[in-house]
């Protein structure tokens, strides 16, 4: 029998990745497209995990089946972890990419190269029916640069510098961004205890 499992969010180049990643004999991935209604989720956690769940919460509660869910967001050094998990909304509730990226430089105008060391951070959940959870996170490691550069991506992707390259994610790419990425290493490490679980169910 498979396991039905709502992927928690509305972001189609999030539900591609996922789905790439989480192919596992037996799990059924439903996405909101699937669903006629959809709730309300806010993220009023106050770490990426908490969060995750949040959203992971919200579903299972509506839906009364599994839900996957992630959180994630870019941690500056220099900045004491900011702009972490609110990343989306760093120069605003409604500020966009350009604007985030806008604020982000500004406030590193100072520091050189090696000062301007980040990471981004994925928090991955799976909750299932009766909301027993597993979860894992992922980390990717590197620089904010200069100026933004690069047409792929999302978010700080222009900005971001992974250690051991020098292009941004947004030139990089997607296929090297999918191997390397904080959001594919979170699923990559939910995917194998996932498997374990299923397959003793
Ligand atoms: P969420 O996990 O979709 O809520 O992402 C929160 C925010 O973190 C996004 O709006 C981006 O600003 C930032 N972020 C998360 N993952 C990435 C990424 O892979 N590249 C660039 N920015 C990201």
């Amino acid at each position: 029998m498979s396991t039905k499992a709502i992927v928690a969010s509305r972001n189609e180049g999030k539900i591609a990745e996922i789905r790439e990643i989480l192919t596992i004999p037996g799990l059924e991935l439903i996405t909101y497209r699937d669903l006629e209604e959809w709730p309300d989720i806010r993220e009023e956690g106050e770490s990426f995990y908490e969060n995750a769940l949040l959203k992971a919460r919200a579903l299972v509660e509506k839906f009364g089946v599994a839900a996957i869910s992630d959180d994630s967001g870019l941690e500056v050094d220099a900045l004491g972890g900011a702009p972490g998990i609110k990343s989306s909304r760093f120069a605003g509730d409604r500020a966009n990419d350009m604007a985030n990226n806008v604020k982000l430089l500004g406030e590193l105008a100072d520091l050189e190269f090696s000062d301007r060391t980040a990471r981004f951070r994925c928090s991955a959940v799976y909750m299932d029916k009766d909301r027993r959870v597993i979860s894992a996170e992922g980390t990717l490691e590197g620089h904010v640069g200069f100026e933004p550069r690069g047409r792929g991506g999302f978010g700080y992707d222009p900005l971001f510098i992974p250690s051991g390259y020098d292009k941004t994610l947004a030139e990089l790419g997607s296929q090297v961004k999918n191997r390397i990425s904080h959001r594919a290493r979170a699923f990559r490490l939910l995917k194998s205890e996932l498997e374990k679980v299923l397959s003793e169910r």
